[in-house]
């Protein structure tokens, strides 16, 4: 798996790679987002450097020529810049604002369109979602990974300006001469010795204090990462769920959580993250107080001796002062920012690893025909199948063939391969050994989401969606209204649309998104509903996973009933616990332990007195 966990800061190079493709893929997914983080952090960074230089230009002429002229040009000058650099920054900010605040769009976008991409076989595997699990926690809890970078970046950017800006107006600084009576002063240069070693001191000790707390922080991070799931859970989550609220209550779940919290919780009591803001966070934090304080005692006493010898007037020690002090701060910055994105390097590779993972699936390209009388016919040729990771065959030599428009029932003991046959039949998964053939060709070599478009499926945990009726059917924003009509009557849903849809298509369902409009909706309702889009997708083949589950028995009599007119022309596969509902098919194959051991009408399987047979008479025993 790609989501080692590394302790260890990734070393410069690989930090710049992988941020180099983060960048890549943040500007794929909004183009233009960085170059507005940029100027704003350019102009914020430079404007105090235009304000600076006039200013000490303006006091400078105050303090010597006194030209009134010159005076007044600089003070229009220092407006007039001003008010331009403050009007262009604020707009910038503001365009920069709305942008950073749909940056949760195109970064869910990101993970969507993976978990989307990936094979299903992955999808389905909890150690795959769990990486994209991680992920988010980590990003919603402390922004390392995307989030951050989207910051470091354009301060990283920010702060080469200041350095930029700080040498271009504090070079003169070192090359002015002094009078002749002070050259040679070992005052000057011990001045000169102190300002220059408290900037060095700074650079190296800062960044060096920032990469001890970020590592420290890391470490939490990590370590909180349980407490933080725990939090989140019985913190708010359990109590805001709708489906948990009955359970909520009757077991006194609320006081479970408040005593699951209180051991695990990572910021109150000894919690882990109390001890790193007591300990070293607190004490770098104070120390790098101190040093840049020192630093700034000798840039001035440095800069003011020069004065004193006449190296410059006074309008000049403010422009120094204030461009050596950035200059500090720019080196400074740029080098804890480097640390930062250092640390946040290990958080961006898992969102690299995310979306690194591999599709092993063969992707065919051939078209399916297009075929209006549906002659399309799928066959297993000696099928096993064993899902990733397990030693145990799920499917084992399994062979069969649809014929077009017949109805096939599909029945067995719970875990003897039923589902995992569909899943195989949708492509869900490819298969161990062995093919299956559409047309006679290996449904590999077809393209998928095309392969797919043959098949409509009524899973068991079939998902509707909180939106209006029509478009839940149709799946679309715009749909054929008889057509949905019509399925819906097929689904046995007339009644139920007459006198409960108060809005026709449009009723909403569910009441999560709107509370007004949204209608409930039972179990029951639901399997129907989905009948009903299953059959407004109109595909080739209808498959439907115990599609009377929800039902009361005259419900599911009725479906069964009418399975004529439900299924028309379509080839259907029926997974079905009630083997009364078999009867209705033309064929039924029994699987057992992943074989199947049976195939036959109704009646000739219990003439057979095989395994049907027995299931048959056991059930028979509590229906009739
Ligand atoms: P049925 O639908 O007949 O109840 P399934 O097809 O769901 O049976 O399961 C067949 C076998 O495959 C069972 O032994 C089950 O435990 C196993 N199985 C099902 N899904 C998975 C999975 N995602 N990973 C590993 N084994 C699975």
């Amino acid at each position: 798996m790609g989501s080692e966990k590394k302790k260890e800061p990734f070393s410069w190079k690989q930090t710049w790679q992988i941020n180099k493709r983060i960048y890549r893929l943040c500007s794929r997914a909004k183009p233009g987002f960085f170059a507005g983080r940029f100027a704003v952090q350019v102009l914020e960074v430079l404007s105090p450097y235009v304000t600076l230089y006039c200013s000490a230009q303006f006091l400078n002429e105050l303090t010597a020529a006194r030209r009134r002229e010159a005076l007044l040009w600089w003070v229009l000058l220092i407006l007039g810049l001003t008010a331009v650099m403050g009007v262009a920054g604020s707009l910038l900010r503001r365009l920069d604002e709305s942008a950073n605040g749909m940056k949760s769009f195109w970064l869910n976008w990101i993970y969507g369109q993976k978990a989307l991409d990936m094979d299903f076989s992955k999808a389905d595997d909890a150690r795959y979602s769990d990486q994209l699990v991680q992920i988010l926690q980590t990003s919603n809890f402390s922004g390392h990974g995307i989030p951050n970078f989207t910051y470091q970046l354009p301060r990283l950017t920010g702060a080469f300006f200041k350095v930029l800006g700080g040498i271009a107006l504090s070079a003169s600084l070192f090359t002015l001469p002094v009078e002749p009576r002070a050259q040679g002063l070992p005052m000057l240069k011990v001045g000169l010795v102190l300002a220059v070693g408290g900037i060095l001191g700074v650079l190296v000790l800062s960044p060096m204090l920032a990469d001890k707390s970020i590592r420290a922080w890391n470490a939490a991070a990590e370590a909180g990462r349980s407490g933080n799931r725990f939090f989140s859970f019985y913190g708010y989550q359990l109590y805001a769920e709708e489906k948990r609220a009955m359970d909520v209550r009757i077991y006194r779940q609320d006081l479970y959580g408040q005593e699951v919290d209180s051991v695990n919780n990572s910021w109150t009591g000894d919690g882990i993250f109390v001890k790193l803001n007591r300990g070293v966070l607190g004490i770098t934090h104070g120390v790098t107080q101190v040093l840049s304080q020192m630093m700034m005692g000798f840039v001035y006493l440095y800069v003011c001796l020069k004065a004193w010898y006449g190296a410059f007037g006074v309008g000049s020690v403010t422009q120094y002062v204030g461009a050596l002090l950035s200059l500090a701060n720019g080196l400074s910055e740029l080098l804890s920012i480097g640390a930062e994105i250092r640390g946040n390097t290990v958080f961006l590779k898992q969102v690299l690893d995310y979306l690194d993972i591999p599709n092993e699936m063969y992707q065919g390209s051939l078209t399916v025909e297009k075929r209006s009388d549906r002659q399309y016919e799928v066959e297993f040729r000696d099928v096993s199948f064993r899902y990733p990771g397990s030693e145990e065959y799920a499917l084992r030599h399994v062979s069969m063939k649809f014929r077009v428009g017949e109805k096939l029932a599909v029945v067995g003991q719970n875990g003897s391969g039923k589902t995992t046959f569909i899943k195989l039949l949708c492509r869900l998964y490819d298969p161990t050994e062995g093919e299956i053939l559409l047309n006679d060709i290996d449904i590999r070599k077809y393209d998928y989401r095309e392969y797919m478009s043959v098949f409509s499926v009524v899973f068991q945990d079939f998902q509707l969606l909180d939106a209006p009726l029509g478009q839940n059917i149709a799946a679309s924003l715009r749909y054929d209204e008889d057509r949905v009509l019509a399925c819906m009557e097929k689904a046995g849903l007339k009644e139920w649309y007459q006198t409960k849809a108060v809005r026709g298509l449009e009723t909403r369902l569910y009441q999560h998104q709107d509370a007004e409009e949204g209608i409930l909706v039972s179990g029951g309702e639901e399997q129907k509903l989905a009948i009903a889009r299953s059959l407004y997708r109109d595909a080739a083949f209808l498959v439907l996973d115990e599609p009377t589950a929800a039902l009361d028995p005259m419900s599911e009599y009725e479906v069964y009933t009418r399975l004529n007119d439900i299924v028309e022309d379509k080839t259907a596969i029926y997974i079905s616990h009630r083997l009364s509902s078999c009867r209705f098919c033309d064929e039924i194959a029994v699987f057992h332990q992943g074989q199947v051991i049976e195939k036959g009408s109704h009646e000739g399987l219990l003439a057979r007195g095989g395994k049907y047979a027995e299931l048959w008479n056991a059930q028979a025993q509590y229906y009739v």
